[in-house]
């Protein structure tokens, strides 16, 4: 039986016909009902309600086994659960304590549905990894995870937690809380970014963590960073193995596979990298319009045609040598090449009380953690194309934002700057943030006139930083790679890099970073390494 079904919804109208009958296919299969009790407030007609319904009808329709019941919450069953906010969805409430507080919308359908299969499968379906860390777990653990609709990291972190909840139901409670229907409990939290995850009330995980460190995280009860396998892992035997999800890795996974080649892609955070966060595209052809985790999502699918993702899974150690060993928090790669498309990281002001602040107000995505700004004030540093895009990401949200913009010109597109003005979105130029301040979260920053050199100090609830990006190239370094002078991947016009066997591609490269160049620099790289594969350069 399959008892995995890719939860990434497809685009046209057959494929998703198809993928219906694939998920109705999984779901006759499993072997559990799957009841669902939603509990609302008497007459309360909110939108959360209303698309729990929704979203809770569109399962049921895929299998019996899945049941509804709703209650309100003064019936009895709301007291033996303790049961307070409305709506509250519990998911087979008398095996698993796994609730949901809001409503499972947008990204979180996606969490929604690989809970479903595995209530309905019964087993948590944790690696052999994980597994190991969970038997340590000796005490209860309650764990909150914080997600909102529209972050497409957050599936990944909560359903880590679902796993834990179902892998030990007797010690491991869950609540999913999406941070619009319970601003308040997100508040009390002080978790203004998404995913967060806390585990009897202590922070475990800022972002999406690879499973086995989020297990880790939870049995230690603080945050881990990275997770060293036991050394009996999976061996997988590849020609080329992919590092990074983004357009450069999807694409030349597509080009290695039609070209022949066995090849893994490997992505330790959400896939698609920083177009996921992209609020909209409008450059990238065939494309007038297009939100960022939408064109992710048709790379995804498509890429997911030919090409195996391990996604969620982090590369620890890259050996060099005939063959190349790739180590993974999960398993052991053996493989003739490896491409390096692990993009760039968002830039940090190094201020002073930015990593304090970080998810308190600090963000560095708007597209995740903007919802919770709404109504509120905010500040986006930053001149290029980013900035301006989320800028008007979050002003078209209900945010009040100010640019603020160490210049007196914008890098950005001039499309972009006119539809700045356009909105009249208040630009400080000339500014520079010198100190961000607040005691739990942020609640004012500290500001300077470069040209002037007046300071003052500027009212905010939220900071949020786009101000570019800085090559990933920790790998890189690790594997004896060259880097120029400016911080990327030194390599060839074809992608080849200093060392025998070793590519790079994408943002990682430097040069224009375009999701439609990093696109192209995959194709060229996959297309080099199969005639390299055949034709070694470095034996010539
Ligand atoms: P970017 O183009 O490098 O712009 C970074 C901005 O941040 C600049 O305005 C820069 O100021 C400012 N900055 C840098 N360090 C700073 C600091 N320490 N303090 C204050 N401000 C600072 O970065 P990006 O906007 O993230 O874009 C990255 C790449 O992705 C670009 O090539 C961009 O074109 C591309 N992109 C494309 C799209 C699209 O086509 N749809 C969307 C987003 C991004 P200065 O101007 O003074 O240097």
């Amino acid at each position: 039986m399959q008892d995995t079904v890719d939860t990434e919804a497809p685009q046209s109208d057959m494929a998703s016909q198809a993928y219906l009958n694939q998920l109705k296919a999984t779901f006759e299969q499993l072997p559990n009902d799957i009841p669902l009790l939603l509990f609302t407030a008497k007459g309360l007609e909110d939108p959360f309600t209303q698309a729990n319904r929704q979203v809770i009808r569109a399962f049921r329709e895929l299998s019996d086994r899945i049941t509804m019941r709703e209650y309100d919450l003064d019936h009895e069953l709301a007291q033996k659960y303790n049961i307070t906010s409305s709506p509250t969805l519990l998911i087979a409430p008398e095996r698993y304590s796994i609730r949901w507080l809001g409503a499972p919308m947008g990204e979180e359908a996606r969490t929604l549905l690989e809970t479903l299969i595995l209530v309905g499968l019964g087993q948590s379906n944790l690696s052999d990894q994980s597994l190991n860390v969970v038997k340590k777990i000796d005490s209860p653990r309650n764990i909150k995870v914080f997600v909102s609709p529209t972050c497409p990291y957050c599936p990944q972190e909560a359903v880590n937690a679902v796993k834990a909840a179902i892998e030990m139901p007797e010690s491991v409670s869950l609540e999913i809380i999406d941070i619009q229907s319970a601003p308040e409990l997100a508040t009390q939290y002080a978790a203004q970014s998404v995913p967060q995850a806390f585990a009897n009330d202590v922070l475990i995980g800022q972002g999406a963590q690879p499973e086995e460190v989020f297990i880790s995280s939870l049995q230690k009860l603080e945050p881990q960073t990275v997770f060293i396998p036991d050394s009996d892992a999976e061996v997988v035997e590849t020609d080329l193995v992919i590092i990074g999800g983004g357009p450069a890795g999807l694409t030349a996974g597509i080009y290695a596979v039609r070209s022949g080649l066995r090849t893994a892609v490997v992505e330790r955070e959400a896939l698609g990298g920083q177009v996921a966060t992209t609020p909209i595209v409008e450059n990238y052809p065939g494309f007038t319009s297009v939100g960022g985790k939408t064109l992710v999502d048709i790379m995804v699918s498509h890429a997911l045609q030919y090409v195996q993702i391990f996604q969620g899974e982090a590369v620890v150690d890259v050996q060099t040598g005939n063959p190349i060993t790739v180590l993974t928090n999960r398993r052991k790669f053996l493989t003739k090449s490896v491409l390096l498309s692990t993009g760039a990281i968002h830039r940090h002001l190094g201020v002073p009380g930015e990593s304090r602040l970080s998810g308190r107000g600090v963000s560095y995505c708007s597209t995740c953690d903007g919802p919770l700004f709404k109504g509120k004030k905010v500040v986006m540093v930053g001149g290029g194309n980013s900035a301006v895009t989320e800028a008007l990401h979050l002003f078209h949200m209900g945010v009040d934002v100010t640019l603020i913009h160490r210049r007196d010109k914008l890098r950005a597109q001039d499309f972009l700057a006119k539809q700045l003005s356009d909105n009249n979105i208040p630009v400080l130029w000339d500014t520079e943030i010198k100190e961000i301040s607040g005691e739990h979260r942020v609640e004012e920053i500290q500001i300077v006139n470069n040209k002037s050199g007046e300071t003052s100090t500027f009212k905010t609830d939220g900071v949020f930083v786009a101000i570019g990006y800085t090559p990933a190239v920790e790998l890189a370094e690790m594997m004896g790679l060259e880097i120029n002078e400016d911080g990327y991947i030194k390599h060839d016009g074809k992608h080849r890099t200093n060392v025998p066997g070793i590519y790079s591609a994408g943002d990682v490269e430097g040069g224009y970073k375009q999701i439609v160049t990093a696109s192209g620099q995959g194709a060229e790289a996959a297309m080099t390494i199969f005639e390299d594969m055949i034709n070694p350069y470095w034996l010539q």
